[in-house]
């Protein structure tokens, strides 16, 4: 019986060795194998690796590819778009067309568009996508996105174009990103933005919220009354006839989540005031600038900015803000002391910020994927019951020069007189409010007006204090400018705008007589009678005899006893033959070649 018992026990231990042998066998043996696998791989990967460049991939091929690839990360990073519910989009509808009937309303004229057309458009209407591909293409990470909130302040606004203000944001911002919309109706008198009004909103989306001033604020304190509202993480300060595009909140938000000290602004295209077709897509060409005389004025993009720049979705650093549509994070914005609260109604407070972040550490610039429609119109509101639109104007920029421009503010006021006279005038409370803002400056380890210049601006030209007029010399007539050819005589360009300043077109006309381009002048070739730029008298030591005026518009060179005048004309010489150039003959009051303006009139008394 023990016999048997070892026996099978042998017989089970021979069993179990011969298992786990085989087990131990196909182990090792399957490693080698995948060993060598592991190495033709890596060998094939090296071989595909080394011979990437060789291997051809037809172009159809790699664009599907490519296709497969976005479609992969779009779908990684879809979000739940916004969408209005047919039946609220029907009573809404049904509520403006009563509120259109009921209220009368000014005529198109007081709004300087026409909103008679906008009432023929749907105020959820589509307008077309033009970004470049580049920027559709870009994703984001939704849910790493800071929020954001708009802030509109509005005055007396057309109906319908606010209504499309409101829809465009809700459509086109993705919900989850969308905190609230705060309105600052700025005791507005129309009848149609009472409590109609409200009650569309309160149809359309409890986002929307509105507040109402009993008094006239003026936009710049009912922007800031709208921020204190506000839950997002970013602030967008808008017009109220704004129509923003689809995906126009991705990249401002994405970059001010990627940098502390930065206020951004879409590309701001135009909405055509009669059309109400929308200009997006093209290439930014210019960026927002000052003119002496405190005017927003555009300025070429510089030949510096495109060594950086390798695509559309680059940034561009835009020295002063348009002002239309701001976007800052809320704490950047309190840190920089929001926007200044002396400033009232209308302008200057993009200056205000711009030179405040620049001078502060910080950044300005636009995002040229983000595209935001705006109708540009004049403003035909009142300014308040004293003053005009200039008067306040001019006020609140020479405020923000007293505050931020240091010894260039004299330059300032000397521009502003020429269009404003007499200057307005600072109270005893401006004074005190004016110091409080440059004891914040003096806090904040402000730099000074000239590193400003320099550094933010620094192909910019700057007008010395003996200057009487300053920048480019436009022909009344043909609407075109000096510039300088090579060989340094003057021609002229096809045409100049007036808020488009080239700064090396910039001329300046001094006290002295002297007509100045940079540390040169301009002279005559004696033969031709054609202008060109020269040393100048005063540098050579001795006088040439030449004496400029302007006078009635003229130009008038005086030289011993002959007086003549600077008129464009076509080349008949070998020099520039057939192209515009500018000509001393006879003057002759009635020929309009031969007027001229400057951009700039600096009154120093
Ligand atoms: N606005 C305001 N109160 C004012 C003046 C303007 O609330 O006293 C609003 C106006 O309705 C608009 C925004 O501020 O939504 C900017 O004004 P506007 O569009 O006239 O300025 P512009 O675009 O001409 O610079
Ligand atoms: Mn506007």
């Amino acid at each position: 019986m023990r016999k048997r018992v070892n026996g099978l026990l042998w017989a089970v231990l021979a069993v179990l060795w011969f298992l786990f042998t085989t087990v131990l066998l196909f182990g090792i043996l399957s490693n080698i194998v995948n060993q060598d696998r592991q190495e033709e791989d890596r060998k094939e990967e090296t071989n595909v690796r080394r011979n990437l460049p060789q291997t051809r991939i037809s172009t159809t091929t790699k664009r599907m590819i490519e296709s497969l690839l976005e479609e992969k990360t779009a779908r990684a990073y879809k979000f739940t778009r916004y969408s209005l519910d047919v039946q609220k989009s029907r009573r809404l509808d049904a509520h403006l067309r009563k509120m259109l009937k009921t209220h009368k309303r000014p005529k198109d004229s007081y709004y300087s568009f026409n909103v008679t057309r906008s009432e023929t458009l749907s105020v959820t209407r589509d307008v077309i996508d033009e970004r470049p591909d580049e920027c559709k293409k870009r994703m984001f990470n939704y849910s790493a996105l800071p929020t954001l909130s708009v802030v509109t302040p509005l005055h007396n606004e057309a109906l319908t174009t606010l209504l499309r203000h409101v829809h465009a944001i809700l459509n086109r911002t993705p919900p989850k990103l969308l905190k609230d919309i705060i309105l600052v109706d700025d005791n507005s008198t129309l009848s149609y933005l009472g409590s109609d009004f409200q009650e569309y909103l309160k149809i359309l989306d409890s986002k929307i919220q509105i507040v109402r001033n009993t008094q006239r604020e003026g936009l710049i304190l009912s922007r800031l009354k709208g921020e204190v509202m506000t839950q997002g993480d970013v602030v967008v300060f808008m017009d109220a006839h704004m129509e923003v595009c689809e995906g126009w909140a991705e990249p401002l938000l994405e970059r001010i989540k990627s940098q502390s000290a930065i206020v951004v602004q879409p590309d701001i295209a135009a909405i055509d005031g009669d059309t109400f077709s929308l200009y997006t897509g093209f290439k930014v060409k210019f960026r927002g600038g000052f003119g002496w005389d405190t005017r927003y004025s555009w300025l070429p993009l510089p030949t510096y900015h495109s060594q950086f720049r390798n695509s559309e979705w680059d940034p561009i650093p835009v020295p002063i803000l348009q002002g239309s549509c701001i976007a800052v994070s809320k704490s950047y914005f309190h840190t920089v002391g929001r926007f200044d609260d002396g400033l009232e109604i209308w302008g200057g407070e993009h200056f205000e910020l711009s030179f405040n972040v620049w001078m502060t550490g910080g950044r300005i610039e636009t995002m040229p994927c983000s595209k935001v429609g705006h109708i540009f119109k004049s403003n035909k509101y009142s300014f308040g019951q004293k003053k005009d639109k200039n008067y306040i104007v001019a006020k609140n920029n020479m405020r923000v020069a007293e505050v931020w421009m240091d010894e260039y503010k004299h330059i300032v006021r000397a521009a502003v007189k020429a269009w404003q006279n007499p200057l307005p005038v600072f109270t005893d409370a401006d004074w005190k409010s004016i110091g409080e803002r440059k004891k914040m400056r003096r806090r904040r380890k402000s730099e000074s007006f000239n590193w400003f210049l320099k550094n933010v601006i620094p192909e910019y030209k700057i007008p010395s204090k003996d200057d009487s007029f300053f920048g480019e010399i436009q022909n009344v007539q043909t609407k075109s400018c000096f510039f300088v050819f090579d060989d340094d005589y003057i021609g002229m360009t096809s045409k100049c705008e007036t808020f488009v300043i080239i700064p090396e077109n910039s001329f300046a006309f001094d006290n002295s007589g002297r007509l100045k381009y940079g540390d040169k002048c301009v002279g005559y070739d004696r033969r031709t009678y054609l202008l060109l730029i020269t040393e100048c008298p005063c540098k050579r030591g001795g006088k040439d005899g030449i004496t400029w005026s302007f006078t009635n518009d003229q130009l008038v060179l005086t030289e011993k006893s002959e007086t003549l005048c600077a008129t464009q004309a076509n080349s008949g010489f070998s020099i520039h033959n057939g192209k515009e150039i500018v000509q001393l003959q006879a003057c002759d009051k009635k020929r309009k070649v031969q007027k001229w303006s400057f951009q700039f009139h600096f009154l120093y008394k």
